[in-house]
């Protein structure tokens, strides 16, 4: 059974790891949780070029010179929940619209055009906007153009996400927002995304329903980073041992200022979150880490070869964006504006391969 540890236990045993266990974790071949809370530490905020090195280093080793990309598209933003960070939150005046499946095929061809071969689909959770059905018809209609075809909506049971599967998306991301249950109470204030343990089992249900992919993640700016990054490792290690041969990613989203004006709990600075991924790096060298356009350019290059591994570039987070770049309605400001040709040469430059392509329908066909 998945089980995470309180936080103000989390945050009593990152209070008390000494430079002695961080120097020991950052020797380990095999690091365990233990480790990752000296990783994790305040005792490690010394070491962090230590941790950048290794990082860098074993993500050279794992994923080579590539750093991996993708683009979403914003199906919906209607959604039924309050959440109160969020700018598609219910409560929100904003324009709402659901992109008919030719307006989404329409979007994803903007994106085509551009050269992105992985897309996300993104909507607000609200089935009577986006459901299983309309994905399913739309991933039909997609997948030939797309080498891979992702998810982050509403959570779902295994036997919708095999109705996915079969139709041709093959990664599920569901982020928990927060692993601290009292203080998921306090943002999620009504709609069904208020059942936490729900929340929590999501990625488990779309691992079984056969999934090739499942990201996890947490939003920064809520709970103490250093323990939600703990109850991350928790949560990624029980999920590779449950399911090995399923891949993971795990995605650092930063809050940024959206409608609602929500005012973060707890400010994560730039050198807390390049700490997080890097912690999270060396204790799971293969996982594949996602740094999104919410992250300005200058850190995103500054970050590049050096854990993360998949970026998406040119994103608009509002519905009918890419058709029309004066469409309202979106969930939050990106803070990197660059087209997908400028990142990539800002890849190249730094001595990487983009990589547009890391799957092919054909296998999850021979899988299926
Ligand atoms: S975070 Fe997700 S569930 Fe919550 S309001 Fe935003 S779109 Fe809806």
């Amino acid at each position: 059974m998945l089980t995470i540890p309180d936080f103000q236990i989390l945050k009593t045993n990152l209070a008390s790891c000494t430079a002695n266990d961080v120097k020991r974790a950052l020797a380990v071949k095999r690091p365990t949780m233990t480790d990752l809370c000296a990783l994790l530490s305040p005792a490690s905020n010394a070491f962090l070029p230590q941790l950048a090195a290794l990082s860098k280093k074993l993500t050279l080793q794992r994923f080579g010179k590539t750093t991996q990309l993708y683009g979403p598209i914003y199906l919906s933003n209607y959604c039924t929940n309050r959440c109160a960070y969020c700018g598609f939150s219910a409560n929100n005046r904003i324009r709402r619209r659901c992109l008919t499946l030719d307006e989404a095929e329409i979007e994803a061809d903007i994106l085509h055009k551009r050269g992105f071969k992985h897309i996300l689909l993104v909507s607000g959770e609200a089935k009577n906007a986006v459901d299983v059905e309309y994905l399913e018809t739309l991933a039909r209609r997609l997948r030939r153009r797309f080498a891979s075809l992702s998810i982050e909506i509403q959570p779902l049971s295994s036997r919708e996400y095999r109705r996915l599967f079969a139709a041709g998306i093959a990664s599920v991301a569901v982020y928990q927002e927060t692993y601290d249950p009292p203080l998921y109470d306090r943002v999620h204030l009504a709609g069904k995304k208020c059942d936490f343990n729900y929340r929590l089992h999501t990625p488990t249900r779309a691992a079984e329903a056969g999934m090739r992919e499942i990201g996890i993640g947490a939003l920064l700016g809520l709970g103490d980073w250093r323990a939600e990054g703990m109850a991350l490792g928790y949560h990624l290690a029980w999920l590779r041992k449950k399911f090995w041969k399923t891949a993971f990613t795990v995605s650092f989203p930063r809050l940024r200022p959206a409608a609602g004006e929500f005012e973060p709990f707890e400010i994560v600075s730039e050198r807390d979150l390049s700490h997080l991924i890097f912690a999270l790096r060396i204790f799971d060298p293969d996982v594949g880490l996602l740094l999104s356009t919410r992250e300005e350019a200058r850190f995103r290059d500054g970050m590049l070869g050096l854990g993360p591994t998949r970026y998406s570039a040119g994103s608009c987070t509002a519905p009918g964006g890419y058709s029309n770049p004066e469409q309202e309605g979106e969930q939050f400001s990106v803070g990197d504006h660059r087209s997908l040709a400028e990142v990539c040469a800002t890849i190249r430059a730094h001595g990487l391969d983009p990589v547009y392509k890391d799957w092919d329908p054909v296998f999850q066909e021979a899988e299926g």
